[in-house]
């Protein structure tokens, strides 16, 4: 069941995102994963990232910060960034999902995920029901180490989420 650890769009920079967009076609709220998705591995908040969360208030969206990392990165991060945020998320656990959707006031349907893992990021938000976007990690090389392998799965499940799906699962489409 390949199709449910894949994306429904990938991008390649959250950085090169058209958020503008992203609210004329209904999205109230936006969910963001933090390391290697807006910087490196425990990388602190820099300029690009204070400009593009202060130009997406700007456009009347609001966001949180979901992440696996501990409370003293999380809240520290978020703070400077004035976004709601949920730590020790435990994705693909859909608790932390759910709860950024409710201090969001945003719901499955208005809502929009952006992570760099397909694993935990990914997996977490199609579970939960929320559209989601893939993006290429900051900066491959400041990966742990478990990420590391992770990644090579991911490759394996991208690659197979490009070819043809199998006769089962294109039954399973039309139910
Ligand atoms: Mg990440």
């Amino acid at each position: 069941m390949i199709r449910f650890f894949l994306p429904d769009r990938r991008e390649a920079s959250v950085f090169s995102m058209d958020f503008k967009r992203e609210y004329e076609r209904g999205v109230r709220g936006i969910i963001f994963d933090i390391d290697n998705t807006l910087v490196p591995q425990d990388a602190p908040v820099d300029e690009k990232v204070r400009r593009l969360f202060d130009d997406l208030k700007r456009d009347g969206l609001s966001t949180c910060l979901i992440s696996n990392n501990g409370e003293g990165r999380v809240r520290e991060f978020a703070e400077q960034l004035g976004s709601h945020f949920v730590p020790n998320a435990a994705k693909p656990s859909r608790k932390a999902y759910r709860k950024a959707m409710e201090v969001m006031g945003t719901n499955e349907s208005d809502t929009l995920f952006i992570g760099d893992q397909l694993l935990t990021d990914i997996f977490g938000a199609k579970r939960t029901g929320i559209e989601s976007i893939l993006v290429d990690p900051v900066d491959p090389a400041s990966d742990l180490k478990r990420i590391r392998f992770k990644r090579k799965i991911e490759r394996f499940i991208l690659r197979r989420g490009k070819e043809k799906p199998s006769s089962e699962e294109k039954g399973l489409e039309k139910i």
